[in-house]
């Protein structure tokens, strides 16, 4: 690494990083991550199958959310449990997409499907047990995409900007930075949101930060709170899951919102975020469905 790390904040790089998302005219509406919108990545933990995922992206959609997010190769802790549609599911996303103007972020954990998913998803997400991965790094970074790179569970804060690092030392800048809960000795939550995280981050780099409450939490019951105390902490967005029958997900049930749970964080969040000198992007209605404003 250099003296001055490309992903650090420095006297002769005082801007934040915006990441520009979606385009006039393709499927996906123009957002900013990193600028003063507070953008929302909602879906299921797993894509399932087309009804559920067209269900669950028309829902969030309507909520408020710019992104969906889907699992298609899913990183399961026990090798019985499902692992995902796989290509099905990229083709899904991309369904999903075309209907209803959501960009799509989705894992690439192996570095053989790194082209396939680069193809198709508007954002690549690296998950917490990939973090230091630096061969999949390096092939997700040469996708030219945007990268929302999860924190390890037991990563410092020190580890998760130099894997940040190895991101742009392979071109690509385009990265925020994902807290989703470390692992402590407290077990009444899945993982501890590190919330100091999200201003030390600020702090550090310029990179944005967005926090994922639902793998933190691993409880539908507190995801709203911690969405709240993100945005309150100066995160640039959160990636939250959904799912339209929890009881029946294929994984992360517990911690999945309802699509009327995800509503109601949504408005709350939208009243919070005036005070907080944010706002939610709000799809513009009538005729051109497919801009925001801010
Ligand atoms: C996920 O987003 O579904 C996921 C597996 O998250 P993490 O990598 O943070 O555990
Ligand atoms: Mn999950």
């Amino acid at each position: 690494m250099s003296d001055t790390p490309l992903v650090a904040r420095a006297a002769d790089r005082p801007l934040s990083t915006r990441i520009e998302v979606g385009n006039p005219r393709g499927p996906v509406a123009p957002f900013t991550v990193g600028g003063h919108q507070f953008v929302v990545a909602a879906g299921p933990c797993s894509v399932e199958g087309r009804d559920m995922l067209l269900e669950t992206a028309r829902g969030v959609r309507r909520g408020g959310a710019v992104l969906l997010r889907g699992g298609a190769f899913k990183p399961r802790t026990n090798p019985y449990a499902f692992q995902g549609l796989g290509d099905e599911a990229l083709d899904l996303l991309a369904e999903a997409r075309a209907e209803c103007g959501l960009a799509i972020v989705t894992e690439c954990l192996d570095l053989r499907h790194a082209d396939r998913i680069g193809a198709i998803a508007d954002m690549i997400q690296v998950g917490a047990r990939n973090m230091q991965n630096v061969p999949l790094l390096a092939a997700i970074a040469a996708q030219g995409k945007p990268v929302l790179l999860k924190r390890g569970s037991s990563a410092t804060i020190k580890e998760l900007l130099g894997a940040a690092e190895y991101l742009a030392v392979h071109g690509n800048l385009q990265v925020i930075l994902c807290e989703r809960g470390i692992r402590t000795f407290e077990t009444s939550t899945r993982n501890t949101l590190d919330i100091a995280a999200i201003p030390v981050l600020k702090r550090e780099t310029h990179l944005p930060v967005f926090v994922d409450p639902s793998h933190a939490a691993g409880d539908a019951h507190y995801v709203r709170a911690l969405a709240r105390a993100a945005m309150a902490a100066g995160a640039d967005g959160l990636i939250v899951e959904v799912h339209p029958s929890p009881a029946t997900a294929l994984s992360d049930g517990a911690q999945s919102l309802t699509l009327g749970a995800f509503d109601a964080m949504m408005q709350e969040l939208s009243l919070l975020a005036p005070a907080l000198g944010r706002s939610l992007p709000t799809l513009v209605a009538g005729a051109d469905t497919r801009r925001h404003v801010a």
